[in-house]
């Protein structure tokens, strides 16, 4: 393999060319990126930039050692498979033949219909012109109680906006951890300041204000649209590649092709090795899970191209990764790791009006997934339960006195 191909500049890409050429990788490598910067961290727009705090979240990357052709602000628009391994992406920049190649290109924020202007929170350029509008006194209506939501709220909040969040849920991170626990949060918006409406849908962004489904209207200054995103992937329509909520990839992340005999629905007729997909584009196959996962995470953007560089080189390995996440919300660190969709129930790990509680979701013994408020040390011993797959005593797991590590069964 001598020429590489990454599609996408954000940490996932970033990451996949330093796999790459720490695994020795020494052929052509060309970076190819829709947007004008280098690779820079996502997770500051929302927290540190939008409180003005910071400007710049650059990834430290050292792109001299990396021996990379950085195509900035050039788009991939296609991409043709050759059959027997390789191709050509065809960029802004003109066609690119590739031997292998790296699908990290992320996803885009949802919109909501409606010609009033809405802003999103995806880019650099994106989270500085919504902090210039959260000046004192603005009505500020947020679409959506989930992650950004919260985030956007908290640093609104605190610049003197009046904040409304709007979610057509009925609580706030209902899509992400399940209404019941997710209105343990609620509490946090009125603490703050900001008014949260649960069960409220929008049918349209008007110019001053937002349109709601039965008939009302919410005036704003300011409407921001987190209601989550979809993956990059039109660029790839008639690729061949097997898309659907995302990239399909085994645990390899190699990516599947669609199959010209009937099987089952959705899936690949077989895996090219030549391609690999990684971050919020790709669903790939979870060993650990028995299903696909789409993991719009920093964590996983961060650590599965390891994984992807590894495969498109002909070396064995795989992803097994329990996701892991945070998020930090009106003064609160919140913190997630597992998959608790597959638990079969949940205990509570402390008092949520103490300020510093979990929520523990078990299938007999097994720890599933932990979220932890202001608890970081029973996150980090949770998190390498799960990973290790060990058999706890939920009695003890939820009791708080007691750190989450002595809960393991012996
Ligand atoms: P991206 O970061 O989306 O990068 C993809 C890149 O590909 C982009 O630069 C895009 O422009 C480019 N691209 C797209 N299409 C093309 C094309 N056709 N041709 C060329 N280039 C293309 N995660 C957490 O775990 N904790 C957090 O607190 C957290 N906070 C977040 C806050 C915000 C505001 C946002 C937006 C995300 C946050 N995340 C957080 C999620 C995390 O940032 C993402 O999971 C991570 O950025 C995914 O990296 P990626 O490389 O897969 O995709």
């Amino acid at each position: 393999m001598d020429s590489v191909i990454v599609v996408g500049g954000g940490l996932g890409g970033v990451r996949a060319v330093e796999a790459l050429r720490s695994k020795g990788y020494e052929g052509e490598l060309t970076l190819v990126s829709a947007e004008r910067h280098r690779p820079y961290d996502r997770p500051p727009l929302s927290k540190a930039v939008l409180a003005g705090d910071r400007d710049d979240t650059t990834v430290d990357a050292d792109w001299d050692r990396l021996r990379a052709r950085l195509l900035l602000g050039e788009r991939a628009t296609a991409l043709r498979l050759a059959p027997g391994g390789g191709g050509t992406v065809a960029t802004t920049a003109g066609d690119l033949a590739f031997d292998g190649l790296v699908i990290a290109t992320g996803a885009r924020p949802i919109t909501l219909p409606g010609d009033g202007p809405q802003h999103v929170l995806r880019t650099i350029e994106d989270a500085r012109a919504l902090r210039a509008r959260l000046t004192g006194g603005a009505r500020v209506v947020i679409v959506g109680a989930g992650w950004i939501g919260a985030e956007v709220a908290t640093a609104a909040a605190k610049k003197g906006c009046a904040v409304t969040v709007v979610e057509a849920a009925d609580a706030p991170l209902a899509n992400a951890i399940g209404s019941g626990i997710g209105a343990l949060t609620a509490p946090w918006y009125a603490e703050a300041g900001v008014e949260l409406r649960t069960g409220v849908k929008v049918a349209a962004i008007e110019h001053g204000g937002l349109a709601l489904a039965d008939g009302g209207r919410i005036e704003a200054d300011e409407v921001v649209v987190g209601v989550g995103v979809r993956p990059e992937l039109g660029w790839l329509d008639g690729s061949g590649l097997l898309l659907e909520r995302g990239i399909v990839t085994d645990a390899s992340f190699r990516t599947g092709v669609e199959s010209d005999t009937p099987g089952e629905p959705g899936e690949p007729g077989a895996y090219r090795p030549d391609v690999v997909a990684v971050g919020d584009c790709a669903s790939w196959w979870s060993a650990r899970y028995g299903r696909r996962l789409l993991v719009e995470h920093w964590d996983t953007a961060l650590n599965a191209p390891e994984v992807a560089a590894a495969t498109l080189l002909g070396q064995e390995a795989a992803y097994d990764a329990a996701p892991y996440f945070w998020s930090e919300q009106f003064g609160r660190m919140v913190q997630y790791a597992g998959h608790h969709p597959v638990a079969e129930r949940h205990v509570l790990r402390g008092d949520p009006a103490s300020g510093k509680w979990a929520v523990c979701w078990l299938t007999g013994e097994r720890l599933e997934a932990i979220l932890t408020v202001n608890s970081p040390r029973d996150l980090m011993q949770a998190r390498r339960l799960i990973t290790a797959g060990t058999p706890v005593d939920p009695a003890v797991i939820a009791d708080p006195e007691v750190p989450v590590r002595q809960a393991a069964r012996s």
